[in-house]
């Protein structure tokens, strides 16, 4: 049985063309990629906010093109000089600090809110989003895997929809549409493996940042680019599907499938598989759920099947990449077991970033962290918080002990 994360607006309920939008995360890989689509689709958009977190300079020149009556950044500092870089003419509302996403995602002429922030910051905005009925494009998967349980309840009161920008939800959100829940067996996450997919498990614990930061088929931000070459994203994504379909994680299974073609399957249990294919380019997924249910041409390579030589699928070496079967035994545990995770994750992906530890010291650290988590149930917002700095802290004080 599959029990979706919000109900989907019927045609009568969806916001007419063009739709007001907030996009979190303005200046990061997904949101540059989603006001590439507005470029190209002007006439299906009125930009309300972009969000940011210290890229002033990129936000400035994105304000320039989109003139949005709302801008927000991380700072006082940022706030003043993006001041600074704006044009004479143009005067729009800048907020500032951690609580002003959570505002710009609640703004009445905003219909749609695409939620792109990394990491667990993008809880609040996005919780937000779902109080305020918004259709919430969301590719901030940390939000669902901090909170899923409380984005599912603020939908159902609200009547709010998530729409799965992830390209492998997105996949299972088009394999699904318009088939019972009741006939799916499970679900087939499919994964590239990362730039160390074939590395001998002995290499690994000399791999560089740079070495990580280089995925082979999708070009994405920092934090996402070391999660997939731990396969942690993997595991972030096996809870993600979880919250998004209300199955527990025996149920969402991952495949190795170095092309990235075939972005995930629905497995149903007469032994059909259904799947969505497509370029590897982050502005389908973007484009489906900012226009849902529309499809709009986009002018990306497509694929030649002709041309595509072998697509292979194969297990992961979940003992040399031990994140993805930590991130089971979270989902399994308890939703405080899954803050605690992504708090490990975010502290070690920054640690290793600078070269402070190394690539093993991750997947040592998260562990070390599930172990000392305690299991609850139905945390609150608050909650959530406390465990998430709790976490951060003594991940951080582990790694000065122990490197
Ligand atoms: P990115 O690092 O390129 O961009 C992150 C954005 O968030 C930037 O605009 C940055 O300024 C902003 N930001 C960072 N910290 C912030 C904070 N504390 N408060 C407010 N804003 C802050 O990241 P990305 O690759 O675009 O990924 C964004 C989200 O989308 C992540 O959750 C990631 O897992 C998810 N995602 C990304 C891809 C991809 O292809 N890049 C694919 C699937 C899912
Ligand atoms: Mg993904």
């Amino acid at each position: 049985m599959i029990d979706y994360i919000s109900a989907l607006p019927n045609a009568s309920s969806l916001p007419p063309f063009p739709r007001g939008l907030c996009v979190l995360g303005a200046t990061g890989s997904i949101g540059q990629s989603a006001l590439a689509v507005v470029s190209a689709h002007p006439e299906r958009f009125t930009v309300t906010a972009l969000a940011a977190g210290r890229n002033v300079t990129r936000l400035a020149e994105q304000a320039a093109t989109f003139k949005p009556p709302y801008l927000a950044v991380l700072t006082q500092a940022c706030r003043d000089e993006l001041k600074m870089l704006l044009a004479p003419g143009y005067r729009p509302e800048i907020l500032c600090g951690p609580d002003a996403y959570a505002a710009l995602a609640s703004l009445p002429e905003a219909s749609v809110v695409l939620s792109a922030i990394v990491g667990a910051a993008g809880l609040s905005p996005t919780l937000a989003a779902a109080k305020s009925g918004k259709i919430i494009a969301l590719a901030n998967k940390e939000s669902l895997v901090l909170g899923g349980h409380l984005i599912r309840r603020a939908c159902r009161e609200s009547g709010a929809t998530v729409l799965p920008v992830d390209s492998e939800h997105n996949a299972l959100f088009q394999s699904l549409a318009g088939h019972s829940g009741d006939g799916v067996d499970h679900l087939i996450l499919t994964a590239s493996g990362g730039p160390f997919r074939d590395w001998p498990a002995k290499d690994l614990a000399r791999a560089t940042p740079a070495q990580a930061l280089k995925h082979p088929n999708w070009s994405m931000g920092a934090k996402i680019s070391i999660d997939s070459a731990t396969l942690m994203n993997k595991g972030l994504e096996i809870i993600e599907a979880c919250q998004l379909y209300g199955l527990p994680q025996e149920r969402v299974k991952v495949l190795v499938h170095p092309q990235s073609v075939v972005h995930s399957l629905a497995a149903y249990r007469d032994g059909s598989l259904l799947a969505q294919m497509g370029p590897p380019d982050m502005r389908l997924a973007i484009a489906y759920c900012l226009c849902y249910p529309d499809r709009l041409p986009l002018a990306l390579t497509p694929l030649d099947l002709a041309q595509l030589g072998p697509v292979t699928f194969s297990l992961p070496r979940t003992e040399d990449f031990p994140c993805l079967d930590l991130a089971r035994k979270a989902q399994a545990a308890s939703p405080a077991h899954c803050v605690a995770l992504n708090a490990a994750n975010e502290v070690a992906v920054e640690w290793f970033l600078k070269e402070r530890i190394g690539f093993l010291d991750i997947a040592r650290a998260v562990s070390f962290a599930l172990d000392r988590a305690s299991g609850l149930d139905d945390p609150d917002f608050m909650t959530i918080m406390e465990v998430d700095a709790a976490t951060r802290d003594a991940v951080t004080e582990f790694f000065r002990k122990t490197t």
